[in-house]
């Protein structure tokens, strides 16, 4: 007969999630209470507010969709595509292959900008892009390619699109919170995020933030949006306020999950965010010389590194699998495999949020160290 699930205490250094803040555990274990209860709904509008910090935003329109950074992802696709639309995805990793996915699912006219995995967008290729296709309504690409540890500058993107008439949509999932996200400054229109990566919370919520610009788009569908759950017409019933004051049921909230969310953010805003970010640069700076010093090579060039994902290349003659296996074992240590093309050739090391600590660094160097020697 099954018995309490005890899970072994683990050092999570991999793609996400990240270790939990104590915090943020306790958080969990509060008591439930409704989630139309007053109470809960003074929590939520705390929350949209330390929403709006992490994506430095003023926008209205910033929740957490009730499911993970791929219901994000959804979420900015199926409300602000519609079918016929011409749809730009940069692609140079795996996450935007699941945004060339999205597009083509809700029926867009999708034009695929390609780029080397291990490096970040081209912007030259974007413009040539939007001025090859001049109809252009979305231009969508990944911040921080989780399967690569490329930082692609969003700054820049944002600026050659809206330059040809077009709103953007960001993966933000691995890049909020652990490197600059400045969604007003830059002028983004839809960003998608997870609770899981730097924000060090539990998996299964998605912060997402929408600009005048997506809103305007969303209003002038001529068709409805085809999913019933992640249609933010009904979702913001919900999340908030409509007119009279009252929130309307749309689905039960994962009440626990959010009093963490709410946790994790309110560290977040006590650390300070620019703070997170120069945490992340200088640990990721610690780690870089150390892996480099074991004589691992980095798949990214250095300029476009993300600090929170590490790729490095496995060693020739290196049994990659069986090496996190000893990890996992023998230090209770995770960290990442390759994805796609990439599988079997690189570890992908996260140094994110609560994880992203002087003493992890050390210990994963050592540990790697370790098994790398035995490993011959
Ligand atoms: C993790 C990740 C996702 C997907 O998030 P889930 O919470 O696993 O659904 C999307 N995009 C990027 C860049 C990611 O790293």
């Amino acid at each position: 007969m099954p018995t309490t699930f005890n899970p072994p205490e683990r050092t999570l250094m991999g793609p996400g999630p990240s270790n939990l803040n104590p915090r943020v555990l306790a958080a969990l274990s509060r008591p439930i209470i409704g989630h139309l209860d007053p109470a809960f709904v003074g929590m939520m509008d705390e929350l949209k507010g330390l929403l709006r910090y992490a994506f430095q935003t003023e926008n209205a329109l910033t929740f957490a969709v009730s499911a993970p950074g791929s219901a994000g992802m959804e979420t900015c696709f199926v409300n602000l595509v519609e079918p016929g639309d011409k749809v730009i995805v940069c692609r140079n990793g795996v996450f935007g292959g699941r945004m060339i996915e999205n597009a083509n699912r809700y029926g867009a006219n999708t034009v695929v900008v390609e780029d080397e995995w291990g490096k970040p967008v081209d912007a030259q290729k974007l413009e040539d892009a939007l001025k090859a296709n001049p109809d252009t309504k979305v231009v969508a690409f990944v911040q921080a390619e989780t399967s690569t540890g490329a930082e692609s500058d969003t700054k820049t993107l944002t600026e050659i699109a809206h330059r040809h008439g077009a709103i953007v949509i960001v993966d933000a999932v691995t890049a909020l919170g652990g490197t600059p996200v400045l969604v007003d400054e830059w002028g983004v229109d839809a960003i998608y995020s997870g609770s899981q990566k730097c924000l060090s919370c539990v998996p299964g919520l998605s912060p997402v933030s929408f600009g005048e610009r997506a809103i305007a788009k969303l209003k002038a569908r001529k068709t409805p949006v085809p999913s019933w759950f992640l249609d933010l017409n009904l979702v913001l019933s919900y999340w908030t306020a409509d007119g009279g004051g009252k929130r309307t049921y749309h689905h039960t909230a994962p009440v626990n999950s959010l009093y963490a969310l709410h946790e994790s953010l309110v560290l977040l805003q006590e650390e300070g965010i620019e703070n997170s970010w120069a945490r992340h640069r200088a640990q990721h700076e610690k780690l870089a010389a150390g892996l480099e010093r074991l004589g691992l090579d980095f798949v990214v060039l250095a300029g476009s590194r993300l600090p929170q994902l590490n790729a490095v290349k496995v060693p020739a003659g290196v049994d990659e699998a069986a090496l996190r296996t000893r990890l996992l074992k023998d230090y209770n240590l995770e960290i990442g495999a390759g994805l796609g093309p990439l599988a079997g050739k690189v570890w992908r090391i996260g140094l994110m949020g609560y994880t992203c600590r002087p003493e992890n660094v050390l210990f994963c160097l050592a540990a790697l160290a370790d098994v790398l020697k035995t490993a011959g």
